[in-house]
């Protein structure tokens, strides 16, 4: 049995305690710790009614690598799974490096003063990571993460060659607030407020963010949804993993009510990140709008609807050209009631906790620094059937790319 630090104490981090604490006969030893201690507690006396099971506590600042290295070092966990802010991905590797401790994280290191996504900083972890005899597993969440898994499994399974990628990210849920984000704030606006880059013929090319969306009709009964393609960090390790994708796009849904905000927000200047002066001191403002808009973990018990993430992959098949369509739909409420918490953080939460179940288990054990895709994707797609995101590969007649339909519109 393992102990883990789970560091983070939010919406994520909610989830990933919970995922933990369901599976006893590896994370034998849980520690929670996070900036703010009470978030902790909160998690900590939710996880004990749900689960009988006691989880110990830390505060920590995380920006701090020698707060870190004295975490690891009171604490003695064999794995850190980083669900913190990706502003501190490298103080905890660098911590992780000190003290000897496997690293795990959802989301690819920003610096705080630029929106630049991209892995260098981490992938130069890797000699080492692999000196040291540790792992780092990048990027476990639901995308990036599962929708890796997704890709290494059809290039595994389904198709012979793989020609082009787009992954689609479609949340139908409704929260009923005028304006909220699904999962930290500042995080996800900056997200959707850079340029938009996809790859194509061998490079990434860059178009104004939000310029192209296409309808999109989900499987199932999710519905039908405007998608806007956008820059997401999982296309960086998926043409480098996968060098012979033609094209590789992601895009993702947004109501016209959050286009409208976000417009008005950015027309005012309230999504900047450079500090402006503000009586006397200085504000980051869109920092400032974070702490006004409401946390994600308290959007749970009033989201309604489902998410549909998934990878359409088109390429060839024994000579033939084939199109293939895997995804996972997951109930807002349905994650509410598992483990309190809306339906992103839970696509998140979960695949932390498998990815963290691959490394502990010595399934995908190996040192250096590695994005999902460049495992066997086999045992990480059964655990999802069996931690509660079923996967679906649709039937290949059925299966329509967003460009390809023929309402798509360049806006
Ligand atoms: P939240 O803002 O809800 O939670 C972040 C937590 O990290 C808070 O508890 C916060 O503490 C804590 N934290 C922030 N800074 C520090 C620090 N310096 N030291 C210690 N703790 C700190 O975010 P989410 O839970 O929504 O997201 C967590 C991560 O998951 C993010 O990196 C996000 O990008 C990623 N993510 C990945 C997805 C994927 O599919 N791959 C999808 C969604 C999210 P405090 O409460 O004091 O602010």
């Amino acid at each position: 049995m393992a102990k883990v630090l789970i560091i983070g104490a939010g919406g994520v981090g909610q989830v990933v305690a919970h995922a933990c604490a369901g599976v006893p006969e590896v994370f034998g030893e849980i520690v929670l710790a996070s900036r703010t201690l009470a978030k902790c507690e909160a998690i900590a006396a939710d996880v004990r009614r749900r689960t009988g099971r006691e989880i110990s506590l830390r505060q920590v600042d995380a920006d701090r690598v020698p707060e870190v290295v004295e975490l690891l070092r009171a604490t003695k966990p064999d794995l850190v799974i980083n669900v913190a802010l990706p502003y501190q991905d490298l103080s905890i590797m660098d911590a992780c490096l000190e003290r000897g401790v496997h690293y795990l994280d959802t989301a690819n290191y920003e610096p705080p003063d630029t929106a630049r996504f991209e892995y260098s900083w981490q992938w130069a972890y890797r000699e080492r990571f692999e000196k040291r005899g540790l792992m780092a597993l990048l990027g476990s969440g639901f995308d990036p993460g599962v929708t890796n898994v997704f890709t290494a499994w059809i290039a595994k399974h389904a198709l012979d060659e793989l020609h082009t990628l787009d992954i689609v990210d479609v949340n139908g849920g409704d929260h009923g607030k005028p304006f909220a984000t699904n999962f930290n704030p500042e995080i996800n606006i900056r997200e959707v407020t850079a340029p938009c880059r996809h790859w194509e013929e061998g490079a990434f090319r860059e178009t104004p963010a939000m310029s192209l969306r296409s309808p999109f009709v989900c499987p199932e009964d999710v519905g039908k949804y405007t998608i806007y393609r956008m820059y997401h960090e999982e296309l960086e390790s998926l043409t480098r993993n996968f060098p012979h994708l033609r094209r590789a796009q992601f895009w993702m849904s947004f109501s016209e009510n959050y286009l409208k905000h976000l417009e008005v927000l950015q027309n005012t200047g309230m999504t900047g990140i450079d500090p402006v002066p503000f009586q006397g001191m200085e504000i980051v403002p869109l920092q400032f709008l974070k702490a006004v808009l409401p946390e994600p973990s308290s959007l749970g018990g009033n989201t309604h609807g489902k998410t549909c993430i998934g990878v359409i992959a088109r390429g060839m098949r024994e000579g033939k050209e084939r199109r293939v369509y895997v995804y996972n739909i997951c109930d807002h409420q349905e994650a509410y009631r598992r483990v309190g918490s809306q339906a992103i953080s839970y696509t998140t939460g979960v695949p932390a906790m498998i990815g963290a179940l691959m490394m502990l288990q010595g399934e995908w054990m190996k040192p250096g620094v590695w994005n999902l895709e460049e495992f066997d994707p086999d045992p990480f797609m059964a655990a999802l059937n069996v931690h509660g995101l079923p996967w679906t590969v649709q039937d290949p007649a059925r299966v329509a790319d967003p460009e390809a339909d023929p309402a798509a519109d360049g806006a």
